[in-house]
């Protein structure tokens, strides 16, 4: 017996996963994935959905009841990144490589935020970003909150994503603790190391101060989705890789 699953609200009929599927055991129904007896629960299909739609039964079986209340719903990893036409910024390029190896960890995709021009969406792609929703910056004169809160809120509700990682700058920290606030989770202080537990996917993030002399780790208890900011010069960027494929969207 197979513990695959599939959120119907999430799925958005895209059939990536019957196309990943070798063993032919999804097949639509009314434009909704179905899973078929004879899966294997190789997880394919789980790390291609971008949608977030297919998840394991057998650890929440809560969630075929209260889909949007259990953490087993919450899946992704998404990243804030900031660029021009020459590419991404020096501390966007360190929060990918953050978020990437995350996903890798979790078996799940990549996708950005970003406010930048099309030079830095290819370089997000090139360096490991699996699908890019970009946007032009706002007007100098209009804040952060107003030109990006709203729609970084309305991404991050309809995805769901387990973690959303943001450099450590000065939207950041306008903006992510905004947005903690108005998910109802914590927000992680910024960390210089980040692992995940892998039984419960909490993200465990470690704090340095007195110059490096001290330094502890901490969670947020299970919250969703993990919200953390990735403190600078910690993390070594990802190199680009021109062919590298990945899907650039247009967001609001
Ligand atoms: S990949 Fe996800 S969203 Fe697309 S059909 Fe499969 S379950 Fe639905
Ligand atoms: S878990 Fe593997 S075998 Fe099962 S439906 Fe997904 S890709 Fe197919």
């Amino acid at each position: 017996m197979h513990v695959t699953q599939i959120i119907s609200e999430k799925c958005t009929g895209c059939e990536d996963c019957v196309f990943v599927c070798t063993l032919k055991a999804i097949r639509m129904e009314g434009g909704k994935a179905v899973i078929l007896e004879h899966c294997t629960d190789c997880k394919d299909c789980w790390k291609r959905c971008g949608d977030g739609a297919i998840y394991s039964g057998e650890t929440s079986a809560a969630s075929a009841a209260g889909p949007q209340q259990s953490t087993e719903d919450w899946r992704g990893v998404l990243v804030w990144l900031e660029g021009d036409d020459s590419g991404l910024q020096p501390a966007s390029r360190e929060v990918l490589a953050a978020g990437r190896r995350l996903a890798d960890d979790l078996g799940v995709y990549l996708e950005a935020y970003l406010v930048g021009g099309s030079g830095a969406a290819r370089d997000a792609v090139s360096r490991g970003v699996d699908r890019v929703h970009q946007r032009a910056p706002a007007a100098p004169h209009t804040g952060l909150a107003s030109a990006y809160e709203s729609p970084l809120l309305g991404l991050i509700r309809q995805r769901q994503f387990e973690i959303v990682l943001f450099p450590d700058s000065l939207p950041s920290w306008e903006l992510a603790p905004r947005l903690a606030q108005r998910l109802q989770t914590a927000l992680y202080p910024p960390v210089s190391a980040l692992t995940v537990d892998f039984e419960t996917r909490e993200l465990l993030g470690t704090i340095h101060a007195y110059g490096g002399t001290y330094f502890s780790e901490v969670t947020t208890g299970g919250a969703r989705p993990q919200i953390a900011l990735v403190r600078g010069n910690a993390f070594p960027e990802t190199s680009a890789d021109p062919s590298r494929e990945g899907e650039i969207v247009q967001a609001a």
